[in-house]
């Protein structure tokens, strides 16, 4: 039986990072990717921004990797020449309550050491967006958009340089413990078995489920697997907006925002709408609840001016109505199988944070 060094499960933002990292640090790495081809699941069904880090409670992984990881990405970008634009976001007050929830939400972003957040008035945003209706809003400067697919392809890149192979319709059926090392048993068109000193498990909506088929795992450590699907409308025409702007958040949501992609094409979304299965058709009828959302901070949208987009899944951990839950990295203190770490629920700002994902497992890695 092949002995590798270690496995990557997944070829998504996240496992191509943690690849690129664990390589670069000189371990000889092997990504397993189910599909034909990298980032073909969440990591291509997202919003493509890269997020500040304003929202998460202060401590959370989400609110740590997202700004370590914006960070970084910004300079990865600046290095590699990964399409991208620091274009900016504004959060958007429509009335005298959401005036007030302002200076809050610059509160916790501060906190988690978001840079130049600044509230504005009426007047200064409108000068900045003149198609926008507000009563107030809030700047955040370090808000902005990436080409994810060419951020992948440099991942892959600088992964493969550093000695990385990279197999693609190859999914991992199965694994279990045995003698310090992980057995996992792959499938395909080549089905092999493989002994790796250690398994990064990064396979998004799948990674609970495969931790589940490991032998050895404990079965009180893997979370239920719950679908939150993201539905987008696009706007045909330009963006009436230069930044991204998103409104005051609502219980459970960031709101209906509007997005920009780098070829100034606008769409709005994601949604929230709970799903038992993977399937990314986005109903036409859920524009309805769109158009009445976004008058409030843009009224110059017109009837029928909003298509059905795409959609993707968030890999939620909880189920509807439970408290939001955080990043998940699970290493041997945790669990207890040596060689074995866990990424679970690693939605949004997973894309942002995927740099500071990879730096974190790297230490798991290295401490247990
Ligand atoms: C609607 C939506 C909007 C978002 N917007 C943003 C945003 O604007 N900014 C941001 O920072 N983040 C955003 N995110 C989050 C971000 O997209 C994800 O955190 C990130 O893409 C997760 O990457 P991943 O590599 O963990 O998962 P994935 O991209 O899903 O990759 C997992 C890979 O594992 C493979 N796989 C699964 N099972 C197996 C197996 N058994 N064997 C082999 N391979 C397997 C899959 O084929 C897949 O390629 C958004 C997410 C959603 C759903």
């Amino acid at each position: 039986m092949e002995e590798v060094d270690c496995v990557v499960v997944g070829a998504g933002v996240v496992g191509l990072a943690v690849a690129r990292a664990l390589a670069l640090a000189g371990r000889e790495v092997i990504v397993l990717e189910a599909a034909e081809g990298i980032g073909t699941e969440t990591s291509s069904r997202n919003s493509e921004v890269i997020h500040a880090g304003i929202y998460y409670p202060a401590n959370s992984l989400m609110a740590r990797f997202c700004v370590a990881g914006r960070r970084a990405l910004y300079a990865y970008c600046a290095e590699k020449g990964v399409p991208h634009r620091n274009c900016g976001k504004l959060i958007v007050a429509t009335s005298a309550q959401e005036d007030a929830m302002l200076a809050g939400i610059k509160a916790r972003a501060e906190a988690n050491g978001v840079e130049g957040m600044r509230v504005l008035t009426a007047d200064e945003a409108v000068a900045m967006e003149p198609n926008l209706r507000c009563t107030s809003a809030l700047l955040s400067p370090t808000t902005g958009i990436i080409d994810s697919h060419g951020y992948m392809v440099a991942l892959q890149g600088d992964a493969e340089n550093a000695g990385t192979v990279l197999v693609f319709l190859s999914p991992v059926l199965r694994g279990r413990v045995a003698d310090r090392r992980i057995e996992i048993d792959v499938g395909g068109d080549d089905p092999m078995t493989l002994r790796t000193r250690l398994l990064v498990n990064a396979a998004g909506l799948h990674a609970p489920a495969l931790a589940s088929r490991i032998t050895g795992m404990p079965k009180d450590r893997v979370p239920g697997t719950y679908y939150a699907k993201g539905n987008y409308f696009t706007l045909s025409g330009r963006s009436p907006f230069s930044r991204l702007i998103y409104p005051v958040p609502v219980p459970g949501g960031l709101g209906v925002h509007l997005t920009i992609d780098l070829g100034g094409q606008a769409r709005f979304g994601p949604d929230v709408e709970w799903v038992d299965s993977i399937d990314y058709a986005v109903d036409p009828h859920r524009s309805d609840s769109f158009y009445d959302a976004v008058r409030k901070y843009w009224p110059g949208l017109k009837d029928g001016a909003l298509q059905p987009g795409y959609a993707g899944i968030r890999p939620k951990i909880v189920p509807k109505g439970a408290p939001g839950q955080d990043f998940v990295v699970q290493g041997p203190q945790t669990h207890g199988v040596a060689g074995l770490i866990n990424l679970f629920g690693i939605e949004s700002p997973g894309l942002t944070a995927s740099l500071a994902i990879a730096d974190h497992v790297l230490e798991v890695s290295r401490t247990g």
